[in-house]
């Protein structure tokens, strides 16, 4: 059987995590996680970033920096993991559920616009698949309006907008190290902040609502309870292993890319009315964290992924979405999401991970066209 995921490994991992079980640091915030910090600041010029336990306590770091009032309503996609609403949803915000566009399950300037209203504070974006949502108009459309960007960029490492990095676009980020994603550590995040006035206080919510990384750095003399927060610093076996993942960055991107490649020239003759292919559009880049396709009906799609597991494959769909989830489907406005819902009934990925051979792939290609014959 070919499965969906295989975490990716690197090989220095136990050395490194070695090294740290030899230290005096093995607490947050020591060396590797510092040198994790300095890496995304450094390569995509990120203002400043916090390594977090999960995607989700970043996005939840996200959503107490917005400082939400009862009341106050977020724009989140639909079709998206629980966490880009869930964390939002804590802080008390009603979350308001945007359509995916009619191409891609990005949402867009055009199905955001008509949800503004006087209670909204923010928008939240997923670049999904980690290709951008068309960030101009939507970051004119929150100027205009006054509102805040956070930015799902969980699955967006090294991948760009006009040139920009996903991440670094909105006045928040957060990413996601899980091991389903092109980096890992098995659990694991990051924060980004690119507003200037999001800075200090991040760093505090981070140190469970103490300055305390200020008292680390010798600005204070003592640090005291001063915030909000929680502990959202992952230990340093965390940052060591993720580190481990980080120095081969690179080559993870290339090897992944060359894969989605394969893929895409492989299914390059499929029935194009029948199913379709991914498409990146002029303004962004490939980080190649998915390969999927878009059948045409539910039953189809079934069929397929019943087909591939017949032939040793394991395809697998995603998100079934959130505005039709027993969770929030009576706090749901009502309004049809039909292009989410599409993705929702239609998308299938394919395996795509650092170790799938060329043969792997073809098998799984051929295998994808003889179901459509
Ligand atoms: C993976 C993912 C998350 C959650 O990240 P965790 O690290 O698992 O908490 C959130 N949003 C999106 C879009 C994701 O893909």
């Amino acid at each position: 059987m070919i499965l969906f995921n295989k975490p990716y490994y690197s090989g220095k991992e136990l050395a490194y995590l070695e090294q740290v079980c030899h230290s005096t640091t093995m607490s947050g915030n020591g060396d590797f996680t510092k040198q994790c910090h300095r890496f995304f600041e450094e390569r995509y010029g990120f203002r400043k970033c916090l390594l977090t336990t999960s995607g989700t306590d970043a996005l939840e770091m996200c959503a107490m920096l917005c400082r939400l009032q009862p009341g106050d309503e977020v724009i989140v996609p639909s079709y998206t993991f629980v966490s880009s609403a869930l964390a939002f949803l804590r802080e008390g915000a009603r979350v308001v559920f945007a359509d995916s566009g009619p191409d891609h399950p990005d949402i867009t300037a055009e199905t955001i616009r008509p949800l503004v209203t006087s209670r909204t504070k923010v928008i939240v974006v997923v670049h999904y698949a980690g290709v951008a949502c068309d960030m101009d108009p939507i970051m004119a459309l929150a100027q205009e309006h006054g509102l805040l960007v956070v930015e799902d960029a969980a699955q967006a490492i090294d991948a760009f907008y006009k040139g920009r990095p996903l991440g670094g676009i909105g006045h928040l980020g957060a990413f996601s190290f899980h091991e389903s994603k092109n980096i890992h550590c098995g659990e694991g995040g990051m924060l980004v902040v690119n507003d200037d006035r999001f800075v200090r206080r991040s760093e505090i919510l981070w140190e469970k609502g103490t300055n305390r990384a200020e008292f680390y750095r010798g600005m204070v003399n003592k640090y005291g309870w001063c915030d909000m927060g929680s502990s959202f610093l992952p230990s340093e076996f965390n940052a060591a292993y993720l580190w481990s993942q980080l120095e081969q960055l690179d080559d993870i991107q290339h090897k992944r890319l060359q894969i989605w490649m394969w893929y895409h020239e492989a299914l390059a003759d499929l029935p194009a009315s029948r199913v379709k292919l991914p498409v990146i559009p002029d303004y962004a880049t490939n980080n190649a964290h998915m390969f999927f396709l878009v059948c045409a009906s539910l039953e189809e799609r079934t069929r397929l992924i019943a087909y591939l597991k017949e032939h040793g494959v394991q395809a697998t769909f995603h998100y079934l979405p959130l505005h039709a989830s027993a969770y929030y489907h009576d706090q749901h406005d009502g309004r049809p999401l039909p292009a989410c819902d599409h993705f929702g009934d239609c998308l299938v990925r394919l395996p795509l991970y650092y170790e799938l051979t060329e043969a792997e792939v073809n098998h799984i290609a051929e295998a994808v066209k003889a179901f459509y014959r």
